[in-house]
């Protein structure tokens, strides 16, 4: 067969079933082969590419075979090699040649180990090794690889040879990895301190809850954030180190092993220089947790969350420790923006009076079904001196706090809840207040509006709602208060 014209061939879904021995079609000008999706196809001889010298891009995905031909590792000329889906492909040989490679699709096959002569392919810029089981890689690998710019890798095990060699070449890198085991991450975040990378997303998840790959996607399809992604896994034994850099942090179905009542005893940090900034801290479905943060210990000292806390139905009584300590209160908790609550129903109380002042960036609140929600602010329970048990009715005046930046205020659906703050609460930007489904709630006690000519209320079967009357705007609303 000789087609020196030929530049590009789609053989993609041709039910081609193998390729019979002695094939090797001269094709000088072919620069591209697609033979994916050939389900069937299982064999294709050690020839085949002998004469295809200029082929840049060879797709042999979803197909069947279980070893490359020999001549594939000559094309020097090959700039991506896309193997992904091939599931019975166990073994690859040195990819030391194909010197030009700048994508390697690797995923979903069967290989465990990182293929040898990798390291020296310093134009790959996408290697996609996901998900693979019992993969394992070296930190040496990876920070040879200085043009790498996008890698999803399913890590089993990550050897420590060399995690604290630091390197220039990953700033552009974007990571996607997924692991099963704590110490494993943890030692791969370790990696991560020392090598700063452009953005990481990473999952760590019970391996007998991994079955959904698709759902593995779905969680990391946001590109550029340093996210991490905690699932079903029982926290305790070991802490989950985090990287100083983290963004975001999403914590869905855990439990806390015995002894642990706070997630901040379950977590600590890479390094503590200085403050890490969570823009989104989002806790689902989480079990036997007291509270967040105790504020008194150096996971908190070093957290400062600057977005969005979101919690769903966790069993939690407060957001932090009876005795945190309120500097660190302020830390914490001063650059959060939204505040969402849904579904915690041990909650009698969102917060305390000492914790709603340090809350001076909040744009918006959210509290919704929570069963037992009594208060939005409960009183401030004195602990300073003396046994808590003899104090835990000496509660403190409510001072007037004033939450400048607030624009929203939702509560719904909580029978129990009577106040929402016993004290005066200014809000001098609020437009939106809303509360449906609170049947406890009295209207006169809980809102005056200073200057309220701007304000629309609307008094619906189930509740109150407060809005901004478009028709006369006001150009400032003064103050809108609870008291
Ligand atoms: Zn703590």
């Amino acid at each position: 067969m000789e087609r020196r014209d030929l530049q590009k061939v789609f053989l993609t879904r041709n039910n081609m079933q193998t390729i019979p021995n002695g094939t090797c079609p001269k094709c000088s000008q072919l620069s591209m082969l697609l033979l994916d999706c050939n389900a069937f196809l299982n064999h294709i001889p050690d020839e085949f590419f002998n004469n295809m010298p200029a082929l840049k891009v060879l797709d042999l995905s979803d197909t069947m075979i279980e070893r490359l031909p020999t001549s594939l590792f000559n094309l020097k000329c090959l700039t991506v090699l896309l193997l992904s889906g091939c599931a019975k492909l166990s073994y690859i040989p040195s990819l030391g040649k194909l010197k030009r490679l700048i994508s390697l699709d690797l995923s979903s096959t069967a290989i465990t180990e990182a293929p040898t002569g990798l390291e020296s392919l310093v134009n790959l810029r996408c290697l996609h090794l996901l998900p693979i089981e019992k993969l394992k890689m070296s930190a040496s690998l990876l920070s040879k690889l200085i043009n790498l710019e996008c890698l999803e890798v399913d890590w089993a095990e990550w050897s420590t040879d060399a995690r604290g060699q630091g390197t220039r070449g990953l700033k552009k890198l974007e990571v996607v990895a997924h692991f099963r085991d704590i110490s494993v991450f943890n030692n791969f975040v370790s990696f991560l301190t020392h090598n700063c990378v452009r953005s990481y997303r990473l999952t760590l998840q019970d391996a007998k809850y991994y079955v959904d790959r698709c759902s593995f996607h779905q969680s990391h399809r946001e590109y550029s954030v340093k996210k991490i992604l905690i699932k079903d896994m029982v926290l305790g034994s070991e802490k989950v180190i985090l990287p100083g850099d983290i963004e975001k942090l999403v914590i869905k179905n855990y439990r806390q092993g015995t002894g642990n009542r706070s997630l901040c005893s379950v977590l600590s940090y890479g390094h503590n220089n200085k403050p890490s900034q969570t823009e989104l801290l989002e806790i689902n479905l989480s079990s036997d947790l007291q509270f967040l943060y105790c504020c008194n210990c150096p996971f908190c000292f070093s957290t400062q969350l600057v977005g969005c806390l979101k919690i769903t139905a966790v069993k939690l009584k407060d957001l932090v420790s009876p005795y945190a300590d309120s500097l660190h209160q302020s830390t914490l908790f001063s650059h959060l923006t939204d505040l969402s609550i849904w579904g915690c129903n041990s909650m009698e109380a969102l917060m305390t009076p000492k914790l709603l002042a340090h809350l001076q960036n909040l744009r918006t609140i959210s509290v919704v079904a929570c069963r037992q929600m009594k208060e939005m602010v409960g009183a401030e329970e004195d602990h300073s001196s003396g046994d808590l048990m003899v104090l835990l009715c000496n509660h403190l005046p409510h001072p007037t706090v004033t939450l400048p930046k607030l624009t929203s205020l939702k509560l719904h659906s909580m029978p129990q809840l009577d106040f929402v703050y016993r004290g005066t609460m200014l809000c001098p930007s609020l437009q939106t207040f809303s509360a449906m489904y609170c049947e406890q709630l009295n209207h006169p006690q809980m809102a005056i509006s200073n200057d309220g000519g701007g304000l629309l209320m609307e008094k619906t079967p189930t509740g109150y709602c407060w809005r901004i009357n478009i028709d006369q705007p006001v150009p400032y609303l003064t103050s809108f208060k609870f008291c």
